[in-house]
């Protein structure tokens, strides 16, 4: 086999193995390098998604839920069940083989493209070069046309709690817990830390999370995060803001955590399981040859243009490594692009419209700018909001917290944003999302026929809304 390609994409995961895909597609010799090992040493495709991100926690996500509601919430409809149990060993096997089938279906996909796959290590040299050490520590020189960075991210460590891998984790630890901890901390109230936090605590977990920033889920719109906090304190996450973490020492089979709080008095808590959630950084340790010529920006991201070409010609940057949010579907449209720009094509991502989801339950999702971002701006908008407690369906389903909220421009009426906190948000913000990507106004989608009854009447509502018409609230 010839080792020169048109392609060389380095990092399977979402971003990686979808531009990989993409690229042979549109016929390109297409080649990607992963250097991911499981817990057995398996190579393995997806990335931090498919392994130890999205899919594993939204696995356990949905496990946990369905504990919960048979717990908690079935006899609301009649259903009577005693003695309802969780087998965690039976429920993190199970995620464990969604995710071998799904990293195993990437191989297969690459196989029916045409993707050449190599498993170890990729590196970057000058003129478009790679080197390519396999997990047997051989090495081979591969050469591109062109060549895509998406070797993504890991967690941010704090020296005040290093991880031991047994009792103080991140997200790939908290996804492998074989029994529920009586006592868990999470330092960080962000996406995964609420997350993680949710699947234990409804399994029985005390949950106590350590937020550094004064503002809770200060990344959402404020109104958002107001009614969040209501219903997660209600369902007992014992969420701490101004909390800031510095110490923690272990003692055995626990481990002490000592924090400032909020008045700047030091605490101490005692946990079982410490999970990490402060945040991902972008991953080029030994990546880049000092002469691969490819700058980083001032935080350690690839520094690219707005279609994700680093300043060496021929080579792109996507996904977890470069601005922008850190977000699988982000990553993989990344790809998508790169792969239609090397083809020949004109390609373009729109930046203004990737949403943003929380899988809580209730989920928040939301699109586009929020209440704090447009006064910051200075800009004009009206408010459509339309509470799901409202909605027959969501009475149906009791699942009534929360709301749709949409934002709209006062002078156009073009909708600026959308914000959901409720059962379904993931799904429902897609309306949203179409809706702005093809410049539509909040009358747009009030003029829109919604079938009935379902959640996304809430959509169409918060749409009537903005101009003041909602049917079903007074
Ligand atoms: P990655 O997925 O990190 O993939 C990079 C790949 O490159 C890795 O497989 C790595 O092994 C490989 N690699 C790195 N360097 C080299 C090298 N030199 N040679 C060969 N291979 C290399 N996002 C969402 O959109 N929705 C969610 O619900 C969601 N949930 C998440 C939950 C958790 C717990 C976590 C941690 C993340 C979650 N994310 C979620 C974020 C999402 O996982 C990332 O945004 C996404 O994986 C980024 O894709 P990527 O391809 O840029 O990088």
């Amino acid at each position: 086999m010839s080792n020169k390609f048109d392609v060389i994409v380095i990092g399977g995961g979402p971003g990686g193995y979808v531009a990989a895909i993409r690229a042979a597609q549109l016929g390109l010799k297409t080649a990607c390098i992963e250097k991911w090992l499981d817990k057995d040493n398996n190579p393995k495709l997806g990335g931090t998604c498919l392994n130890v991100g999205c899919i594993p926690s939204k696995a356990l996500l949905d496990s946990s839920h369905k504990y919960h509601d048979a717990k908690e919430e079935f006899s609301v409809h009649g259903i009577g069940i005693d003695g309802v149990s969780m087998d965690v060993n039976a429920m993190i096997d199970r995620k464990d083989k969604i995710v071998n089938q799904l990293t195993g279906g990437i191989a297969g996909l690459f196989k029916a493209n045409g993707v050449t796959s190599f498993e170890g290590f990729g590196k970057l040299l000058s003129n478009k070069k790679v080197e390519f050490t396999a997990h047997d520590g051989s090495v081979e020189t591969f050469e591109a046309d062109n060549v895509i960075l998406a070797t993504g991210s890991v967690p941010v460590n704090i020296p005040p709690a290093p991880r031991t891998g047994d009792i103080i984790v991140d997200n790939e630890g908290a996804l492998d817990f074989r029994e529920v901890p009586k006592r868990l901390g999470v330092i960080g109230a962000g996406v995964i830390g609420l997350e993680l936090g949710s699947v234990w605590k409804r399994l029985g977990s005390e949950v106590v999370v350590l937020e550094a920033q004064d503002q809770f889920l200060s990344l959402c719109d404020q109104d958002l995060a107001k009614e969040a906090a209501k219903i997660f304190k209600k369902q007992g996450l014992d969420i701490r803001v101004g909390a800031r973490v510095t110490g923690s020492e272990i003692k055995g089979e626990e481990v002490e955590v000592t924090y400032l709080d909020a008045k700047g008095e030091e605490q101490k808590q005692t946990f079982d399981k410490l999970i990490v959630a402060v945040g991902r950084k972008p991953f080029t340790d030994g990546c880049l040859a000092a002469d691969s010529g490819v700058n980083l920006d001032e935080r350690g991201f690839v520094f690219v243009d707005e279609q994700c070409r680093t300043n060496v010609p021929g080579v792109f940057a996507i996904g977890d490594i470069v601005r922008g949010p850190m977000l699988a579907h982000k990553a993989s449209e990344e790809g998508v692009m790169v792969a239609d720009i090397i083809a020949g094509h004109k390609a373009q991502m729109n930046y203004d419209c990737i949403p943003s989801v929380i899988y809580t339950h209730p989920e928040l999702a939301w699109v586009g700018k929020n209440e704090q971002q447009l006064k910051a701006e200075g800009v004009n908008f009206k408010v459509g909001k339309f509470p799901f407690a409202a909605s027959g369906r969501a009475m149906a389903a009791n699942d009534t917290d929360g709301f749709v909220k949409i934002l709209a421009c006062e002078e156009t009426d073009r909708i600026l944003g959308c914000h959901i906190i409720g059962g379904h948000a993931a799904d429902l913000i897609a309306q949203a999302v179409i809706a702005m990507e093809f410049g539509s106004t909040a009358e747009d989608i009030a003029l829109t026929v919604f079938a009935h009854p379902t959640v996304s009447e809430a959509v169409h509502e918060a749409a009537l809304a903005v101009d003041g018409h909602a049917i079903h609230i007074a």
